[in-house]
């Protein structure tokens, strides 16, 4: 594939250092060769070089590309939910320039080298952002986890309650620890859904409630489920992540934690950050999650948690089925596919929340790019940085969009954001020094995804990609 030119893009604010400053970034063969910082950018910015410059209007602000460690794809085996060719079309125009796909809901599951190999076959035929995987640890196999380690994966997935899927098993106390021995001798990482199944309800039809939903997955599972993890990692040293914590009362336990020196990290979702029960009509299963999005109170907590840093990252946990999964049992909560699709529409999602609530942008954009990064273990992509690729975002933090779930890009048109107005907006997008996604190109009538980009099909640091 033929190598754009070396080009330069300069702006009033880049998001470098954790702090916004003018700069220009040069950029050759999809890697960002040098910053030349503050004013020197504008006062000297051709310096008579016939560099191509692309230079962003001060209403923007430049970022590195996002990173979302929390997708569902679903392909193979349920492409029909969800693809690598729509879901990466909607990372890129959400500005997500890496995703790291989660082991289940595609089939096979990724609990062995072998699925992982098809999975990794899959995302290289039609992948628009970098992609990068999980494998999954289930009780088939607790013992052999080093295959799918040295295979790739960034670190391990569990469930401590029922996954939703067949193939993909729970847990129990016994099995966890287990896990996180293997785990911690591996060296990698453990990422867990925690609700503690002995308190939630159980399978099958809930009615239109959405307050018997909110019933059937209380606070306390989610905590008692965190309790067990914090126990399993002071025990075991495993490097844990809490996956999509809705229920705030947690906070303290893992604030502990944390205070305690365990190896611990958390993310939340922009749907518990945005979204509260009581503002869910009953029927409503597009707003369907596990766990699920809780009161108004529990969303100004779960912002303390933003605020005062307990909260590492916030992630879409875009997880998509076919409307008629989403709408099976007409309403029912028990019988809906539980799954947010909000994958494009995230940061803007969250800043729009944020800001509603005095909260500068520079607070939540950590969360969108070092944060998931670090959760991951992914070198190299959430920062602007000489030698680094240049995988960047253009956001519009004061340019308002209505969001429209017939033209999102992800497979089936329903969304929790489906007419929401959110205060700022994604225009442009690089992956690997290439345009991946632009919005004016959409309002022009074409096609804002410029061209497939070769996506790298991340793996972990160290580990051989087969030919
Ligand atoms: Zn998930």
């Amino acid at each position: 594939m033929a190598l754009a030119r070396p080009f330069a893009i300069i702006a009033r604010h880049a998001w470098i250092d954790g702090d916004f400053r003018p700069a220009r970034l040069d950029i050759d063969d999809g890697v960002i060769t040098e910053i030349t910082l503050a004013q020197r950018a504008f006062d000297e910015p051709g310096d008579g070089d016939s560099t191509d410059i692309v230079h962003i209007p001060d209403d923007a602000v430049l970022l590195p590309g996002l990173v979302d460690s929390h997708v569902h794809v679903n392909e193979p085996g349920r492409t029909e939910w969800e693809g690598f060719r729509s879901a990466t079309l909607a990372a890129a125009a959400g500005g997500v320039t890496t995703i790291v796909d989660m082991p289940l809901n595609s089939w096979p599951p990724i609990t062995t080298a072998d699925a992982l190999r098809i999975k990794r076959l899959c995302a290289g035929r039609s992948s628009y952002v970098d992609v990068g995987f999980w494998g999954g640890a289930v009780p088939e196999n607790l013992g052999t986890l080093a295959t799918l380690h040295d295979a790739g994966v960034y670190g391990f997935k569990c469930f401590l309650s029922p996954s939703g899927v067949d193939e993909f098993g729970h847990l129990d106390r016994e099995q966890l620890l287990r896990a996180m021995t293997e785990i911690t001798g591996l060296g990698s990482r453990l990422i867990v859904h925690a609700e503690d199944p002995a308190l939630l309800a159980g399978e099958g039809a809930l009615g239109a409630s959405y307050d018997g939903f909110l019933r059937s997955r209380p606070p306390e599972s989610e905590r008692s489920a965190i309790e067990t993890v914090i126990d399993g990692v002071r025990r075991t040293g495993c490097r844990t992540h809490i996956l999509h914590l809705s229920d705030a009362s947690a906070l303290p336990a893992i604030r502990a934690a944390k205070a305690e020196g365990l190896p611990l990290t958390v993310e939340t979702c922009p749907h518990y950050l945005t979204i509260v029960a009581e503002e869910i009509p009953d029927g409503a299963s597009e707003f369907k999650c596990c766990p699920p999005i809780r009161e108004a109170s529990n969303r100004d907590q779960l912002w303390e948690g933003i605020v005062d840093g307990t909260i590492d990252a916030i992630v879409s946990d875009h997880s998509p089925s076919t409307v008629d999964l989403k709408r099976a049992g007409d309403g029912d909560f028990g019988l809906a596919w539980g799954g947010i699709a909000g994958l494009q529409v995230g940061l803007a999602a969250t800043w729009t929340e944020a800001q509603s609530r005095g909260i500068p942008l520079a607070t939540v954009l950590p969360l969108y790019t070092t944060g998931p990064a670090a959760v991951a273990g992914l070198d190299g992509v959430g920062v602007i940085a000489e030698g680094r690729r240049a995988h960047l975002t253009v956001f519009a933090p004061e340019e308002p969009m209505t969001v429209n779930a017939e033209q999102l890009e992800h497979r089936h048109p329903i969304s929790a954001y489906d007419g929401r107005t959110l205060a700022g907006r994604v225009r442009r997008a690089w992956l690997h020094g290439e345009v991946v996604f632009d919005a004016a190109l959409g309002e022009a009538g074409e096609a804002p995804h410029l061209r497939r980009p070769p996506a790298g099909h991340l793996l972990r640091a160290g580990t051989a990609a087969p030919a």
